[in-house]
């Protein structure tokens, strides 16, 4: 039996709209914008899971493979009780416009599973991680689709299912997955790369428009992987994070937090609203003092979701106070809230951006894998902050001479780049011209 998952089904059909919309904005040929308007190819399959009380249970899975217009595509595995296909679909369009952006020779997939994996013993997730490998082999490769790491999956997940890829084709091939266990080709990193990359775009925007850091405050919803890495980068640099949350709740502090101390607090109780925290010195209390939605409504200079998508939505975004929202989850603002923000002067450093070092630095490891030759942890820090660097700039370029959002911007320069790619296989202009 599988589990139930909530529908999201208008999750991808509200992606297209915004890249469509966009892109007929910013001029994209017409077969362009076609081409982007479904996947390429979208595989279901049910894994059988032996639990360990010896009964089977079916787990939903999928994996899109969206467009490779640019190189194999590229995109992580999400395992989570909403996944739904249309969900994976959206997040393998974002892949495809995030990896462009960045200029990276990879088109945009993804994956995942329908299930609750806190649920589940370290050995049924396993199987789980197994599964879903062998059921995808034949769709996946170094060449044609290489997974990574999303929400609830981690490295040592990516390390069973490289090991099961290459007990199934009888070869080693690390690069078939990226966010591996460094024992097993994993890169150095890759595990800070999404905090890390989000951060080098927030210190690019704040030199541009001239932010203060002692007196930025920022609001992180989300402690994941993504949202800690980036809470610590931007407190250590002088930013003022004095709000975080989990999917349990949150906590908020005039003062700012210190985040490792409430990292390791948060790690030791599981539960990140039970942590009160005074003068950097953090314990566990049992209280909650903030709710996910206060901590999306506060009025901060940087609100930072890096949790799910779609949380600020037509229905909140009046509420939102924010000069600024940097997008670390992948998509957590609906298009509905585009224009009210844009309208009110908020800038929003859009997901495609702004949470691409996590990819770029798989990108790194995949290369490291190809060549047999592993990079210190300088040489990657440093090529990430080249790239995103780069892309920083070009956005804000476009940004600044077509006066769009910095989401619109994005999005062109990326949509421009895979049309220069289709374009040079040949297009209607250029065959009616011949
Ligand atoms: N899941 C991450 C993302 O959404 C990383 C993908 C990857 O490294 O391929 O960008």
């Amino acid at each position: 039996m599988s589990e139930a998952g909530t529908s999201t089904s208008n999750v991808f059909t509200d992606a297209v709209a915004r890249m469509v919309q966009i892109g007929e904005a910013a001029g994209i040929d017409a077969e362009i914008i076609d081409a982007l308007r479904q996947p390429r190819a979208t595989v279901a399959a049910a894994l059988p899971v032996r639990m360990d009380d010896g009964s089977t249970r079916y787990f939903e899975a999928f994996r899109c493979r969206y467009n490779d217009a640019l190189g194999p595509a590229k995109g992580g595995i999400r395992f989570h009780p909403n996944v739904s296909i249309e969900e994976v679909r959206a997040l393998a369009l974002w892949m495809t416009i995030k990896c462009s952006v960045v200029g990276l020779p990879y088109g945009g997939g993804k994956g995942g599973v329908i299930v609750d994996p806190k649920k589940l013993s370290r050995l049924e997730l396993e199987r789980l991680s197994r599964a879903y490998m062998r059921a995808m082999a034949d769709f996946l490769g170094p060449d044609v689709d290489i997974p990574a790491p999303d929400v609830y999956t981690n490295a040592r997940i990516m390390g069973w299912m490289a090991d099961e890829y290459q007990a199934i084709t009888r070869r080693k091939s690390p690069a078939v997955i990226t966010g591996k266990p460094i024992e097993l080709g994993g890169s150095l990193g890759r595990d800070e790369a999404t905090g890390r990359g989000a951060f080098i775009v927030i210190e690019a925007y704040a030199e541009r428009v001239g932010l203060d850091r002692a007196q930025t405050t920022v609001a992180v919803q989300g402690f994941g992987n993504a949202g800690y890495h980036v809470a610590r980068l931007l407190q250590a640099a002088g930013y003022r994070v004095v709000a975080v949350s989990d999917s349990k709740g949150g906590i908020y502090s005039e003062a700012g937090f210190d985040i490792d101390s409430l990292y390791t607090t948060k790690h030791e109780s599981r539960l990140l609203k039970g942590v009160y925290c005074e003068n950097g010195i953090c314990e566990l209390v049992d209280h909650d003092t903030i709710s996910n939605e206060d901590l999306l409504e506060l009025d901060v200079d940087i609100l930072v979701p890096a949790a799910l998508e779609g949380v600020i939505r037509a229905d909140n975004v009046d509420r939102i106070r924010a000069r600024t929202i940097a997008e670390v989850a992948n998509g957590p603002l609906t298009s509905a809230a585009d224009a009210p923000l844009f309208d009110r002067g908020v800038t929003v450093l859009p997901d495609v951006l702004t949470n691409a070092g996590g990819v770029t630095v798989s990108y790194f490891e995949w290369v490291q894998n190809k060549q047999g030759y592993p990079w210190t942890l300088d040489e990657v820090r440093t090529r990430l902050a080249d790239v995103m660097n780069k892309a920083f700039d070009q956005m804000w370029a476009y940004k600044t001479e077509h006066g769009v959002s910095a989401r619109a911007a994005a999005y062109a320069v990326s949509m421009q780049r895979i049309a220069n790619a289709i374009s040079a296989g040949g297009t209607r202009a250029w065959f009616r011209a011949s």
